[in-house]
């Protein structure tokens, strides 16, 4: 058996049932590449389904609002493949009449659509001999043939691409998922399960003992931590929260007014009433945020003018009424604090 027969040969037995493997629409496999970004199969599932319903085509998400679609997306984290999926399916809409091409440069012209997803989505809805190399693939196939060149400098992911296609079959659909399968069932990051892996027999790094030397990686982005006090500010039983502007972390989603610590006494003065809530800390990609949440009352309108005329756009919303509005995973821990602290 060869590299190809034998990988197929396990995939046929072993894949996991997935909704979006029932279907060769590349709008469908499209939704899901993205919502699988950086998040697990189990934990997608269900968000896919509801999406899938309420936006069934290109053109019925196209025409939806940007917050209707972030509705869908609460809970899944990073709002920017949402937006980013969201401004493609237009872009599909108005420009290539609703219909998802086929051609590569017109995909590669899709927001949100790294070479990545385009394999994915070439391969598996019209079985284009396409590469879909992510990190389980980079992983798996260095392991394999001590592939020595640094998964994490974008230069080498040629190197990765290369591989794929001289072991592609004429079955491209079927390859790719079965590589990204391995990787996440088998060949995964820590203790790889070489035992059952149906590739051991030509695994080069399992023969050489070298399992946990592979994939290279050396160049680790450093994590920036940022702190920021949170201004909660009460009115009656309502909050203040702003939409966050159009770039940036948590772009477009609701969230408190942030300071960022050290500048924020110049803001306070003797009409500001405060309590200090426990802190909450979150991280993004490359950033962590060390939230600080306070609890402000004014006394008196002049300084809360101040703030709400500085927002782009903001309003006061009950606890109840804060989950029908699309708020980032960073501040819903805030809110986590103000529930606790209000009980
Ligand atoms: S034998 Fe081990 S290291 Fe090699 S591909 Fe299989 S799980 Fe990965």
């Amino acid at each position: 058996m060869d590299y190809a027969e034998r990988l197929l040969a396990w995939f046929d037995t072993n894949k996991r049932a997935m909704p979006w493997r029932n279907t060769n629409d590349p709008y469908a496999i499209w939704v899901s590449e993205i919502m699988l970004q950086q998040t697990q199969v189990d934990t997608v599932i269900p968000y896919y389904e509801k999406f899938m319903d309420r936006f069934p085509t290109i053109h019925s998400l196209a025409s939806a609002t940007l917050e209707e679609v972030y509705n869908y997306w609460q809970g899944l984290g990073y709002y920017r493949r949402a937006e980013n999926l969201y401004k493609g399916a237009k872009m599909v809409d108005e420009e290539y009449g609703g219909v998802f091409p086929k051609d590569i440069d017109l995909v590669k012209r899709i927001p949100g659509i790294g070479p990545y997803t385009l394999g994915a989505i070439l391969s598996i809805a019209f079985h284009t001999p396409v590469p879909a190399v992510d990190g389980n693939v980079m992983r798996i196939l260095s392991r394999q043939f001590l592939i020595e060149e640094d998964i994490s400098r974008a230069k080498n992911r040629k190197v990765f691409d290369e591989k794929v296609m001289a072991l592609m079959p004429g079955d491209p659909n079927r390859f790719n998922q079965a590589l990204m399968e391995l990787g996440a069932l088998i060949c995964s990051p820590k203790d790889p399960g070489c035992i059952e892996c149906p590739m051991q027999p030509g695994c080069m790094a399992n023969h050489e003992g070298v399992t946990n030397l592979f994939p290279v990686k050396t160049a680790k982005q450093k994590v920036t931590v940022l702190t920021y006090k949170v201004m909660i500010i009460r009115r009656d039983d309502t909050y203040w929260m702003e939409k966050r502007p159009e770039e940036g972390l948590l772009a477009n989603l609701w969230g408190f007014p942030l300071v960022p610590k050290d500048k924020f006494k110049r803001h306070v003065n003797k009409d500001w009433h405060i309590n200090k809530l426990k802190t909450v800390s979150h991280v993004f990609t490359h950033r962590k945020w060390e939230l600080e949440p306070l609890l402000i009352e004014f006394r008196g309108e002049r300084a809360l003018m101040k703030i709400i005329e500085q927002a782009q756009e903001g309003k006061f919303v009950s606890l109840a009424h804060m989950n029908s509005i699309p708020i980032g995973t960073a501040f819903k821990k805030v809110i986590k604090e103000l529930q606790t602290y209000r009980h």
